[in-house]
């Protein structure tokens, strides 16, 4: 069976035989873009390169990326469990060319290595192009011989990337596999799309346009490409499998989970083994690379991420810790490839047996709660925002772990509410504060209590805020 890690290893291969240097992932906390809260793409190491604000020694890449996608723009939280497709941290293998090849050798490039060194069946395959990008779909047309209808032309802004406001943009064009008609779902851009049978692999993102002030786009004078695919998800289909959680890895990881929690791997708690494989997978990643669960910023992602786990498996009946018992599968795993996971071993272990330990408690407590205020409510009557704040302010719930618990029982939640709520807390907390009547002083120490946050347990709101601003 094709591994996880030969995926990524003949990937790498076959664009470093084509002339592009193998070029380690960059770490999930951008080094050169403090607006963005997590690495999620391929190109984010290479954004400067793109502008040519910087240069390196090469103007072709590969790489195998390191990606989170649990905030911001790209948010997958509550797609995990859920779908087949989607993961909060992933790898995206990807190739770059900086001014150098443009769309004829990057679809060139991307149909013979799925066709011919990875052998998919070209039937599986078909692809979108925007709808304007007359180029787009004659090479794939030529290249790869695909017939009109599986070329499908999509005017959404899904196939139209944008690095900003203005800067680089350009036309793209997904890839997609048909795991088949078991599997309810459409093709892209039909209604059904939503479904899994039609699965996104591979995005080629074409950059050939610098926007300016709005109205006004030229040309670049050296187009470039940007590609990335799902890891994962091709990874599932070379091991024959249409999920990704039933990919190796992530079997493992499941199997587990089952095996600590004596819950059956495929059985009712089917999507909470997922959750906690996933998250597992975040967390470990992101404290190897010393973000540590806490009330601000990126560590308060992290600890909703690790909250929403223990949930899951507090559900599953696990009475010690769950995530610290998984951490040395996961490094079976994915150390080789990533020497930071073992490094880190000890600190992972620790960080998450602490987390599991300080938050079950509050958890129970919250859960009970929950419990009681549902039982008053009508069936798929809204949560109302003001428990949602309590089990937020007083249980340490992110306002995601509450929408969880009550998916399964189709109630959602009052967020416009919530929000109302925390502005109230916020506002009765100025209002205490009538301290000197200094206006300067006052504001003075707001805004060092929301940068420093006050030291206690679940200020939560204060991180909301500070976190709101970076997103
Ligand atoms: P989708 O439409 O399925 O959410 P996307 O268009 O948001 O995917 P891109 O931003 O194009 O994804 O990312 C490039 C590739 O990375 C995708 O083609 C897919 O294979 C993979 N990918 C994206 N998001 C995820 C995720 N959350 N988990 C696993 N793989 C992902
Ligand atoms: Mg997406
Ligand atoms: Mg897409
Ligand atoms: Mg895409």
């Amino acid at each position: 069976m094709t591994s996880s890690n030969d995926v990524r290893a003949t990937f790498l291969d076959y664009f470093a035989r084509n002339g592009h240097a193998v070029v380690e992932s960059s770490p999930l906390v951008p080094r050169n873009d403090p607006t963005l809260l997590f690495t999620n793409s391929g190109m984010v190491q290479f954004k400067n390169v793109f502008t040519g604000a910087e240069k390196r020694p090469y103007n072709r890449a590969t790489t195998a990326q390191k990606c989170v996608r649990a905030g911001g723009k790209h948010n997958d939280l509550d797609n995990v469990g859920y779908t087949a497709r989607h993961h909060t941290f992933f790898e995206m293998l990807g190739n770059f060319s900086f001014g150098d090849y443009f769309k004829e050798q990057a679809i060139t490039h991307a149909w013979t290595l799925l066709t011919k060194d990875f052998a998919l069946p070209k039937e599986k395959l078909l692809v979108t192009v925007y709808h304007e990008d007359e180029d787009a779909a004659a090479l794939w047309k030529k290249i790869a011989g695909l017939p009109d209808e599986k070329i499908i032309r999509i005017a959404t802004s899904d196939n139209f990337w944008r690095m900003g406001d203005t800067g680089p943009c350009g036309p793209c064009s997904e890839i997609f596999y048909d795991h088949g008609e078991a599997i309810p779902g459409g093709p892209p851009g039909s209604p059904e799309e939503d479904g899994d049978r039609f699965i996104e692999i591979w995005n080629l993102v074409f950059m050939q346009y610098e926007e300016g002030p709005p109205g006004t786009r030229r040309p670049l004078p050296r187009p470039s490409i940007d590609t990335g695919m799902g890891m994962e998800r091709f990874t599932a289909i070379l091991q024959g499998v249409h999920d990704n959680y039933d990919t190796d890895t992530f079997r493992a990881l499941i199997l587990a989970s089952a095996e600590a929690t004596g819950q059956d791997p495929d059985g009712p708690f089917r999507a909470s083994h997922r959750v906690v494989a996933d998250h597992l997978r975040s967390g470990a990643f992101l404290i190897a690379e010393g973000v540590l669960p806490s009330n601000e910023g990126r560590g308060y992602v992290l600890r909703r991420i690790l909250r929403r786990a223990m949930r899951h498996a507090h559900m599953m009946g696990a009475r010690d810790p769950l995530l610290p018992r998984l951490v040395p599968v996961l490094i079976r795993q994915m150390g080789a490839a990533y020497p930071e996971l073992v490094r880190a071993e000890a600190l992972t272990t620790e960080t998450l047996r602490l987390e599991e330990t300080r938050f079950r408690s509050l958890l129970e407590r919250g859960l009970g709660l929950l419990a009681e205020e549902t039982a008053k409510l009508g069936e798929g009557q809204p949560l109302s925002g003001e428990v949602a704040f309590r089990l937020y302010d007083t249980f340490g719930f992110p306002l995601d772990l509450t929408q969880d618990a009550l998916r399964s029982e189709g109630r959602p939640v009052d967020t416009a509410g919530f929000e109302t709520a925390m502005q109230e807390q916020r506002r009765r907390a100025r209002a205490a504060w009538s301290g000197t009547g200094d206006a300067a002083t006052e504001s003075l120490w707001f805004d060092l209590k929301e940068k420093l946050g006050t030291g206690t347990e679940f200020q939560g709101y204060n991180t909301e805020r500070a976190e709101a601003s970076i997103l």
